[in-house]
């Protein structure tokens, strides 16, 4: 019989935030897929749990993924489980899944810690539309564009940020989205120095230039959405994008790309490129 493919929440700090169900799962499987087997060795001696741990991070996922799911055909259960919170939310496992997926095998969540969703849940943002942006780039100029393509956005934005980016991360967040815009900067989650606080992107600005504490530790950021009325990008913006990406990529691509990103339509951006190349 085919096993299953579990995937489990693991805490993302306070090590009681672990669901029973979670702790049973991890007990019971024949594997436990880890992205970094000796930090998940420390989870699982507090748990008490033996079970064996195979690494699965970013470095050796595609060479793995075979060899798992074999074992998952041969009617082993597996569990996936990251350093932190949910695993695949900028973490490592998106490939084992899809592969676990296309071999017919069934994938069962163990839900629980997760860094965005625990931030917006304590942002007192709105949270009834939001898009979570992982990481930005650690490239000043490839932010600078992610951010602008995001400027118009009415939803609410989480971002995870480094904390030796954020001062830089937050400044150019405050030049592109504009001072006046709420966001909570949600720190060290469920940990010793946990810090959610909602200003101005100005204020924050400010805080954590004057604050060298509040560029420690992990973070999450989340940032109010662009005023419903300010519609689309404005044509300015979108050439300055298609200007960027010309620097870059062809024509072509460069329509394409812009048209995700602002969600215009591809073809008008694609007549507008050309002319801009000109
Ligand atoms: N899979 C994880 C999850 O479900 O949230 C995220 C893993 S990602 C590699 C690590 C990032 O998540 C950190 O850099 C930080 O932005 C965020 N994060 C994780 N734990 C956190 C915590 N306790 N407090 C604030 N942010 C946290």
């Amino acid at each position: 019989m085919t096993g299953v493919l579990y995937v489990v929440a693991t805490p993302i700090g306070n090590l009681d935030d672990i669901s029973r169900r979670a702790i049973q799962i991890l007990a019971q499987v024949t594997r436990i897929a880890a992205e970094d087997t000796r930090h998940s060795a420390r989870l699982l001696q507090h748990l008490d749990i033996n079970t064996p741990l195979v690494a699965v991070h970013d470095h050796n996922e595609a060479g793995r993924v075979q060899g798992l799911i074999s074992q998952i055909l041969a009617g082993e259960n597996m569990a996936l489980i990251s350093d932190a919170g949910t695993p695949l939310i900028s973490d490592p496992g998106y490939r084992l899944v899809a592969a676990a997926h296309e071999a017919n095998i069934q994938v069962i969540p163990i839900p629980g810690a997760c860094a965005a969703i625990a931030a917006l849940s304590a942002a007192g943002l709105p949270s009834d539309r939001f898009t979570f942006e992982g990481f930005l780039s650690a490239k000043t100029t490839a932010r600078q564009v992610q951010l602008q393509a995001l400027a118009h956005e009415t939803r609410t934005l989480i971002f995870y940020e480094a904390p030796h980016r954020i001062l830089e991360c937050v400044q150019d967040m405050s030049l592109i989205f504009g001072g006046e815009r709420r966001v909570v900067l949600a720190r060290e989650i469920t940990k010793t120095f946990e810090t959610i606080k909602q200003q101005t992107l100005a204020e924050l600005c400010l805080w954590v230039e004057q604050d060298s504490n509040q560029q420690r530790g992990e973070i999450v950021l989340v940032v109010e959405g662009a005023p419903v009325n300010s519609g689309q990008a404005a044509e300015a913006e979108v050439d300055a994008l298609l200007l960027k990406l010309l620097k870059y990529l062809p024509v072509k691509q460069s329509a394409q790309l812009a048209a995700e990103l602002t969600g215009h339509k591809k073809n008008a951006l694609y007549d507008r490129a050309l002319l801009l190349q000109k």
